[in-house]
């Protein structure tokens, strides 16, 4: 089955939701202390203001790190940002974990038609597939997906395919 999901992340259309949201304590990937919800200072508007020299200065963290395009997909369900209007931090930055969790989970869900799995489990995981891509995500869905714990769900599931992986 071909992959319908691009997991690769689109910096130009994201509102640097990963350098607002994740919390890094300094260490040898990350230069300086950040609590989460708190800009990066080396954010310039959207981007990074040493994006070329992140590994010389001591960022390796940020150029590891993917979102699996959670950015893009999370800042296109609202239509402003939060340096626009800093009420929106909050709900950008629940949409982008939470759409990170959605995208983790479709990721592992498409690595799964590798397997030789039987007609049972196979619809299951086309079902889960169909559960995770609707028309359009909205915050709203995405609180759902988050309240009704879908992510740890699939993952049990994911983890009842063990059996199925091949052993050599
Ligand atoms: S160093 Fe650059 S890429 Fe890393 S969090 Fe800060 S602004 Fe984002």
């Amino acid at each position: 089955m071909t992959n319908p999901i691009d997991f690769t992340s689109d910096c130009s259309n994201c509102a640097a939701l990963c350098c607002l949201s994740l919390a890094f304590d300094k260490d040898d990937s990350f230069a300086h202390d950040k609590a989460a919800g708190v800009p990066c200072h080396n954010l310039s508007g959207f981007g990074c203001a040493i994006h070329k020299d992140l590994i010389s200065k001591g960022y390796s963290g940020c150029v590891a790190y993917q979102c699996l395009g959670a950015g893009q997909r999370a800042t296109a369900l609202f239509d402003t940002t939060w340096r626009d209007d800093p009420k929106m931090t909050a709900p950008m930055m629940d949409a982008f974990r939470q759409m990170r969790a959605v995208q983790s989970v479709l990721q592992l869900l498409h690595a799964a038609s590798a397997l030789k799995l039987p007609t049972l489990q196979e619809q299951e995981r086309r079902h889960w597939l169909n559960q995770l891509t609707p028309e359009q995500w909205t915050p709203r869905a995405l609180e759902t997906f988050e309240e009704e714990g879908v992510e740890a769900e699939i993952k049990t599931w994911l983890r009842g395919l063990a059996e199925f992986v091949p052993t050599s």
